[in-house]
């Protein structure tokens, strides 16, 4: 058991490597290769967020809530309109792989990896409402949107048991 409850999925809306502000507000960073990126604050110092001394990842939800992103999807509109930095394959499988190691390293239950879209659906009086990460994957053009949270989830399942 442990003190962690949650695992929330982002993409950062930025570019392709993760910048300083960036560093600040995610536990790990996956840049467009693939290659994971430590955050300035570890997934433990979000245990207690009273201290003003972790990242805030997701309004309303940051305690004991462990954040992943992707960096990416800057200027995303819709399917059509991506914008300059869309998610790469290797990426997303690198993201996917790691909320498994995650999720198995702190003992969350797969159900609790959830994107931030997903969290703002639950919790619709938070800043998180509204939020569009994750609503859409590149490589998976026919996930809806709400169906983007279980596809990923389904992933995780994967990574779990084929290792
Ligand atoms: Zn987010």
């Amino acid at each position: 058991m442990s003190n962690f409850t949650k695992i929330i999925i982002h993409w950062t809306a930025g570019a392709y490597n993760p910048n300083s502000s960036e560093l600040g507000h995610y536990h790990y960073l996956i840049d467009s290769n693939g290659v994971k990126h430590n955050g300035k604050y570890t997934p433990e110092d979000n245990l207690n967020c009273y201290d003003g001394k972790y990242a805030a990842h997701t309004g309303g939800g940051n305690t004991g809530a462990i954040g992943v992103a992707m960096c990416g999807m800057m200027n995303f509109k819709n399917k059509s309109s991506v914008g300059p930095y869309p998610l790469k394959a290797k990426q997303v499988e690198a993201c996917f792989k790691l909320c498994a190691d995650l999720a198995k390293k702190y003992n969350i239950p797969i159900e609790n990896v959830m994107t931030h879209y997903e969290f703002g659906k639950l919790h619709p009086k938070t800043d998180s409402a509204g939020k569009i990460d994750i609503i859409y994957l590149p490589q998976y053009p026919n996930v809806k949107a709400n169906e983007v949270g279980g596809f990923i989830r389904n992933k995780i399942r994967w990574y779990l048991s084929n290792k």
